[in-house]
């Protein structure tokens, strides 16, 4: 091949544009409704994650005075970003810009939403709060959940300053974002 078609390529393969985010959950214990909820959660996570609006509050997230988050593994806000990006979850170390999830509902009377463990895919969702969660509220607890996934964590007790760690805070800004974007567009 001769080197100007190399470099034809070369230029072709940069202009394609990034792939967008995506995610591929499997379900346990959702009814068709059920369904619905998270693909809708699903959709407006990825318009969020396709908006500058999204980067932008990641990157000039503060704390303590600081752009930092709390627990953030010693990552910048721009390396936080990217690990979100790249989407590749301890368990699953694949960089395929993808949420890697399995989640199950369960009915507890507990007052926790959700929960996960470091050693599995799997994401519990409690029933009691998902059945009264809107689409931005789900957008929130799955971002915050998936952000465990990639390996980010948070104290156990409530604190101010835990709102400030990786899983909440941007947990939060997911649910808040989703929520203008959800309003916007359907
Ligand atoms: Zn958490």
């Amino acid at each position: 091949m001769k080197w100007q078609s190399l470099l034809i390529i070369f230029l072709l393969s940069c202009m394609l544009p990034a792939r967008a985010f995506d995610a591929q959950i499997e379900m346990v214990n959702f009814d068709p409704q059920d369904q619905s909820k998270i693909f809708k959660a699903i959709k407006a996570i990825k318009k969020v994650m396709a908006s500058d609006e999204f980067k932008k509050r990641i990157i000039e997230h503060t704390f303590q005075g600081e752009k930092k988050f709390l627990d953030n593994k010693g990552h910048t806000n721009e390396e936080v970003f990217q690990k979100i990006l790249e989407g590749s979850e301890e368990l699953y170390p694949v960089k395929n810009g993808q949420m890697d999830i399995e989640l199950e509902l369960i009915e507890s009377e507990s007052k926790t939403v959700g929960y996960t463990y470091p050693d599995t895919k799997r994401i519990w969702i409690n029933r009691i709060f998902f059945d009264s969660f809107h689409t931005a509220d789900i957008a929130n607890n799955l971002f915050h959940e998936w952000l465990h996934k990639l390996g980010y964590d948070h104290a156990s007790d409530y604190s101010v300053e835990r709102n400030s760690s990786v899983p909440y805070a941007i947990g939060s800004i997911m649910g808040e974002l989703a929520r203008v974007y959800d309003d916007k567009n359907d």
